[in-house]
Formats: structure tokens, sequence, C-alpha cells
């Protein structure tokens, strides 16, 4: 009887996430996924909450990934490494903050004498990308050699092993997981799961990766970037920024968590946004009991708190 049929036929294969066996979604979900929670019960020196502040200098790569080749779009990412970075570096320098750098390898190839600066103001540079390519877009072997090869360059350049990873564009594979723990790394800083740092699981085991989580709510991208034949458009002003960004670390603070903050040299660099950054930092250092860290740091503290 046709009204008695299911409305899928078991001879067709399932293909439709609805369709899906419990078995299927189980283990999709189970692959890579928050364990434990590593939030000390208080931070170095007592303090009451931890800052993190990020740049991901990603410069012409955030075009090049693309493929594209237009000088026009190229300059907005050479303005990142002219403008944006000076200032960057100029204002942490101001404050006695340490920072961390996440530098995809060909940005690194690009100013080597920009990164070799950044290690020796005291700054944290992370693995972020050979040329800011999607990871799930890539054949496994494929990521794994360009994310060992983006190490080896900045260490190169550097003279410091890169202990923390953040995935371009926070698309982590299926495959990143475990690429980092072949490597080694301390932490990774590119998942969502919880506003204070954790221990990543891999098919439900412990791997001693902790998670350093960022949020595109505490990104400056989403709200000041311009594309101008795409969709996005900078409709937040500063200020408007600056509140989210505000209210995000009151919270921080509150709960005694991390206030992890990501921002991209040609995106916060202008003048109209370096003054946000700038208040931000103000309005941080108005608070009793704050540690300023770079995410390995942070990382490391976490680790040793929780016996790992
Ligand atoms: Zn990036």
């Amino acid at each position: 009887m046709s009204a008695d049929k299911p409305a899928t036929s078991p001879s067709l294969p399932p293909t439709e996430a609805w369709q899906w066996p419990e078995e299927k979604w189980r283990d999709i979900v189970t692959r890579v996924r928050a364990g434990r929670s590593l939030k000390p019960k208080s931070w170095p020196g007592g303090a009451r909450c931890a800052v993190a502040l990020s740049f991901d200098s990603d410069h012409e790569t955030q075009t090049l990934r693309w493929g594209h080749d237009s000088p026009g779009r190229l300059s907005t990412g050479q303005y990142g490494a002219r403008v944006g970075v000076p200032r960057i570096l100029a204002l942490l320098e101001k404050y006695g903050i340490k920072a961390t750098f996440f530098v995809p390898a060909v940005a690194a190839m690009l100013y080597p004498d920009e990164q070799k600066r950044v290690i020796a103001e005291g700054h944290e540079i992370g693995i972020h990308s050979w040329i800011h390519e999607f990871n799930s877009q890539l054949p496994p072997a494929a990521e794994r050699d360009l994310q060992f090869r983006a190490a080896e360059v900045l260490e190169k350049i550097t003279g410091v092993t890169p202990v923390g990873i953040r995935t371009p564009s926070w698309d982590f594979s299926q495959h990143t997981l475990s690429i980092t723990r072949e490597m080694g790394l301390l932490y990774d800083s590119s998942l969502m799961a919880d506003d204070d740092p954790y221990e990543l699981l891999e098919n439900g085991e412990p791997t001693g990766i902790v998670e350093l989580p960022v949020e595109w709510i505490r990104d400056d991208f989403p709200y000041l970037a311009m594309d101008r034949l795409g969709s996005a458009r900078p409709y937040t002003p500063p200020s408007g920024v600056l509140e989210v960004f505000r209210r995000e670390f009151d919270t921080a603070y509150e709960t005694g968590g991390l206030y992890l903050l990501t921002m991209h040299p040609h995106v916060i660099g202008h003048s109209s946004r370096i003054q946000i950054l700038e208040e931000l930092i103000r309005h941080i250092r108005a608070h009793p009991g704050i540690w300023f860290a770079r995410h390995d740091e942070v990382a490391r503290y976490c680790k040793e708190q929780a016996g790992m």
C-alpha cells in the first residue's frame, strides 16, 4: 500500500542528514569535541582575569587564498604590514602588553623582518596555515604537509618553534586535530565550545591539547571588514564594536575567566579602529587583577593547574 510506504526506500543510500542513522551523526559529533574545562581557580599572581590579545597577520594572503591577483585588493593586505602592525606594536609597547600573532607562512615570507621584530619585542607567533587556505577543502595529505611546512617556515624565520595554531577562518577539518597532535603542539585557538579554556577530545579520548576558544563576537573582522564585490560591509561603527568587546570583557572579569580577542592588522590597524583598541585596553587596565598574557602562557598555565 502506497500510503504505508516509508518516506525513504531502504534501498536508497541515506544521504540527507535527516536520514542518517544514529551511529553516523554520533560519530561526526564525537570526532573533535570539548572535554574537561581547564579554567583555573585563579590566574597567576592571584589575578582575576586573563586577557589574551591576538592579531592574525594575514596581509596579502586574504587575497591570494582566493586565487586573486588584483593589486588593488592586495594593497589592502599590504596596509596591514605597512601601517597596521607598526601601530599595534607601538600600542602594545605603550601599555607593556605581550600578545600573540598568528601568521600564514606566505605572509611570514613576505615580511620576515616584521616577524623577527614581533618576536624580539616579546610576543608570540603561532601557526596560521600556508596561504590562508581552507583546511576543510584540502585533501588530508595536503593539509598535513602544509601545516608542517608552515611551522618550519615560522621557525626558520624567527628562530622560535611555534607551539600553537589557529586555523585560517577557524576552518577546522576532520583531520586538523590529529595533525596538531602529531606535531606535539601545546594548544589550538580555533574552536568555540566554551568561553574558557578546555581540553580537546578526539573520538572521545583526551588529547592533552589545550583549546583557547575564539568567537566571531570577539573578532574585529565580522564587524569591520569591507568587500566591494561581496556582501561584507562595516555596518557597525567603531563605538559599537567597542561596546561589544567591552561587554564581553566585563563578563570574563565577572566570572574570573579568559578574555581572548582576535584582531587583524589590516582591519583594526586603521585610525578609527586602533583608537577603540586603546580605549578597550584602558578599560581593562582600570580593573584590578588583570593578567595580560600570550596564548602560549595561558595554555601552559591552564595545563599546569590541571596537573596535565
Ligand atoms: Zn587569518
